[in-house]
């Protein structure tokens, strides 16, 4: 494909959620490989284009790819707390691209966890005003210094904060893995707002068609974001001195890590020092 600038020895390099593609079909050929109508090589245990070859990850002190699904890493970037850009950065850059955040626009995050509090720090360098709706005001302090304007409560017994923020935002992002009452949220959407959803729930959620249509609201969805966008978004979090939070972590550590991550216990993603498998 070829739109990337070669890569050279000794370049400060990434490889994200994919590693190839048909790249033949509409979507690759517009860069959006995420969406790839065979499906993209997924990096981690995917299975690559011959159809049987799994793919290893990157839990490893190399890795093989093509250089066309390589990414450039800013010099300014530190590697530990750029490598989930590479995931968590790209899925809330992309949707907030795509539905125009910035300067006047509302955009609410639901979730301040690795996603929700990339989402905070990019949708305030685009000028947009950031709300997050929280389980809990528990983050409140640590969403303000990412860059949060606002932040609410959303526990079932907080009906006040759904009470005020109706019909509030342009953008809603919502970034929970759980199952939460969608119709709830699209009703903070101002008149053609859109609610992007980026985590993926186990069951399926109820949608009444009233939520939608009284405000010609849409529901939408997003996956991570295309090799070009990808590096794009780096070259954005470069200028804006954006990175990840993290806990690094040697992977000996990884079975006590583990049961954070199931918890939601982590400020905001692990990463593992691959030096500590040498
Ligand atoms: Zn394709």
């Amino acid at each position: 494909m070829g739109y990337q600038v070669p890569h050279k020895v000794g370049d400060r390099v990434g490889v994200g959620c994919f590693v190839d593609s048909c790249r033949k079909c509409g979507p690759c050929l517009g860069g959006l490989e995420q969406y790839c109508v065979e499906g993209p090589t997924l990096t981690y245990n995917g299975v690559e284009r011959d159809g049987q070859t799994r793919t290893q990850g990157g839990y490893s002190n190399k890795i093989v790819a093509d250089e066309n699904y390589v990414l450039r890493i800013p010099d300014n970037l530190p590697m530990d707390r750029t490598a989930p850009l590479l995931c968590a950065g790209i899925t809330m850059y992309s949707p907030l691209m795509h539905w125009k955040a910035g300067p006047g626009k509302k955009v609410g995050i639901i979730g301040l966890g690795g996603l929700g509090h990339m989402g905070v720090k990019i949708a305030h360098a685009l000028d947009a005003e950031v709300s997050v709706l929280s389980h809990s005001l528990k983050k409140q302090d640590e969403a303000k210094k990412m860059g949060a304007d606002k932040f609410y409560a959303t526990t079932s017994s907080d009906q006040e904060s759904f009470e005020k923020l109706k019909g509030y935002f342009d953008l809603i992002i919502n970034t929970l893995s759980v199952e939460i009452d969608w119709n709830r949220y699209l009703n903070l959407l101002t008149l053609d707002g859109t609610m992007v959803v980026v985590g993926l729930p186990e069951n399926e959620t109820p949608l009444g068609a009233a939520s939608l249509i009284n405000a010609r609201r849409s529901l939408a969805g997003s996956v991570i974001g295309g090799i070009r966008e990808t590096q794009a978004m780096l070259d954005f979090c470069s200028k804006h001195n954006i990175a990840s939070d993290i806990e690094l972590l040697q992977i000996q550590k990884v079975n006590e890590a583990y049961p954070r991550v199931v918890k939601s216990d982590v400020r905001y993603r692990f990463v593992i020092d691959t030096k500590s498998l040498d």
